[in-house]
């Protein structure tokens, strides 16, 4: 029993096409058309969930209000939706097997024999219909990760065949994103990798109804044609996802192509409202029209591979719109500052107005981040610190301001004299990692008088976590009669979630990731004034160098 209508999206050729963005795309127009829709990743690799892999393998793990660790492309669907995602929202094949294997020692199987099919295929299906039977939705967008003929998806897309054959082709589609290259050398577009992978999806029992061919180049009438005779689907249904300049034009573009509307169509849905996208529209004519650059430095020891701090990347897009800004962001990797001297050479010369400190885990690159942060404190450069960020600002200030020699995190330093940031007693004897950090949406009471509260514009917040350690609670008196104040704490047990320092224009280090909450609709307010900061700077700067030129020029 189904009540939602379900949309897959698979992939073929490649990965890396931009399903995630595509899907949250499509999501947003029939979204904007007044439809509730919501998006779901299956994802086929074995974890459980990606909360362990490392940020070079597969970008920045994205934590959900629930306290899940899912894939960043659950980040878009957030973003583009501005509506929360859950556990339900990814599954992965690991999940989908330690379900069945924990049913199998339970005894809830009668002494059946486990196989792929019918126990994984039916498992799958199971969680393919989780949001739909919660009935909030007319619309579920499921986007299976990987490529299509790939051994480890063929359980899924047996498991889309199925639930296509159960529910009937008007309630279940499948939109297919596959690669149009153009041959630069034949000057041409080749449309033959396309009609390989719906062969492909064809053999294991999937016509898809539309094909969403990424390109560089516009398809022509003849080559739409071409793809949808080899292919099987209608002409309208070949639609053109031309490489755009941001990922917020993809729905305009998607929209441009009728990808919604031929959606519905096949699903028997009614097409008589036109998407309203105002507020997109209005949202991306100021992002690419911004009145003003902004320099900013972002610190941290994975920068090679920008997918490892997605969310902190997006939520400048959303601030600096809401500047009328764009945010030049500067990446550093914190392993290069790891000299005081050489990291305030460096930092001189890149002429930062603000300065972002990353989360991340271990000792790698972390006394440069350090050293990064007395720059931003001592030359009073707006300063943002994220969950270790905020603990490296913590260690900075007990080390150069309070004099508390070799201060550390016992995260990087078990033996250290003065543990200004320590584990907390319950995770004390925690041997497992996967899924045993603070994980997921906490309440924090901030202080009136504080840039967390200005910038809020409230006093009560929930925000999400991902960290095991905590600041010592021991120190914070010392730490608030120097001037580095506890302006947000969590009303249950008093941990410390946010950190300012008095007399600084802005320097703010939360304990939660802020990041994870900024949606389009939503630009979140701590990026919002750490951004307004960083112009002020600019600006200030700015004025006091024309005033340095014009006084030689006297
Ligand atoms: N490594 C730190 C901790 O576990 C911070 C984690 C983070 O930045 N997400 O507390």
């Amino acid at each position: 029993m189904a009540y939602a209508k379900h949309i897959f999206v698979t992939g073929g050729v490649t990965s890396s096409l931009g399903k995630g963005i595509v899907a949250s795309s499509l999501a947003k127009l029939l979204q904007a058309r007044g439809f509730s829709v919501t998006i779901q990743k299956f994802d086929p690799y074995i974890n459980i969930d990606p909360g362990t892999l490392n940020p070079y393998e597969h970008g920045e793990c994205y934590v959900t209000d629930d306290g899940a660790e899912t894939d960043l492309d659950l980040g878009h669907y957030e973003r583009f939706l501005n509506i929360p995602t859950s556990q339900a929202n990814n599954v992965t094949t690991g999940r989908v097997y330690y379900n069945v294997i924990t049913k199998e020692r339970n005894g809830d199987y009668l002494g059946k024999t486990i196989q792929v099919i019918p126990h994984i295929t039916d498992e799958i299906k199971r969680n393919f219909l989780l949001l739909d039977r919660s009935q909030k939705y007319d619309i579920v967008i499921t986007e299976i990760g990987g490529c299509v003929g790939d051994i480890e998806s063929l359980p899924f897309i047996e498991a889309v065949r199925q639930l296509r054959w159960d529910l009937g082709a008007n309630n279940v589609i499948v939109i297919h994103l596959t690669l149009v290259p153009y041959l630069k050398s034949a000057g041409e577009l080749k449309t033959k990798p396309t009609q390989h992978s719906v062969k492909q999806l064809s053999e294991a029992g999937i016509q898809p109804d539309i094909l969403v061919c990424r390109s560089e180049q516009e398809l022509p009438k003849e080559i739409r044609k071409k793809m949808a005779l080899f292919c099987n689907v209608s002409y309208d249904c070949v639609i053109e996802a031309r490489d755009s300049e941001t990922i917020y034009e993809v729905p305009l573009l998607m929209q441009k192509e009728q990808l919604d509307q031929r959606a519905l169509q096949k699903l028997n849905l009614p097409t008589y409202n036109d998407p309203d996208m105002t507020v997109w529209k209005k949202f991306l004519k100021k992002l690419k029209a911004p009145r003003r650059t902004v320099k900013i430095g972002l610190i941290g020891k994975y920068v090679e591979l920008h997918d490892a701090y997605k969310s902190i990347a997006e939520s400048f897009i959303h601030a600096g719109v809401m500047n009328e800004a764009k945010v030049q962001l500067e990446w550093i990797q914190s392993e290069t500052l790891e000299n005081p001297d050489e990291c305030a050479e460096k930092m001189s010369q890149l002429k930062l107005s603000g300065i972002l400190v990353a989360p991340g885990f271990g000792s790698r690159g972390i006394e440069g981040k350090i050293n990064a942060i007395r720059y931003a404190r001592e030359n009073k450069i707006p300063f943002f610190g994220i969950c270790l960020g905020m603990q490296c600002a913590v260690i900075e200030f007990a080390r150069h301001v309070l004099g508390l020699k070799n201060a550390n995190s016992s995260e990087m330093d078990k033996e250290t004299e003065h543990p200004v940031i320590d584990l907390m007693e319950d995770q004390k004897n925690i041997q497992r990692l996967g899924g045993t950090m603070r994980l997921g949406a906490y309440p924090c009471t901030l202080k009136a008088e504080s840039k967390a509260a200005e910038s809020y514009n409230k006093t009560e917040i929930k925000e999400r976590h991902r960290h095991r350690y905590e600041f010592n609670n021991q120190y914070l008196e010392q730490f608030e009669a120097a001037g580095m104040l506890a302006t947000g704490l969590n009303p249950d047990t008093q941990l410390v979630e946010i950190i300012e320092l008095k007399g600084h224009p802005w320097f703010v280090g939360t304990q939660f990731h802020p990041e994870l909450k900024s949606t389009v609709d939503n630009p979140h307010p701590l990026f919002v004034h750490f951004v307004k900061a960083a112009l002020q700077f600019d600006q200030k700067n700015k004025e006091k160098e024309k005033e340095t030129t014009l006084k030689t020029e006297m």
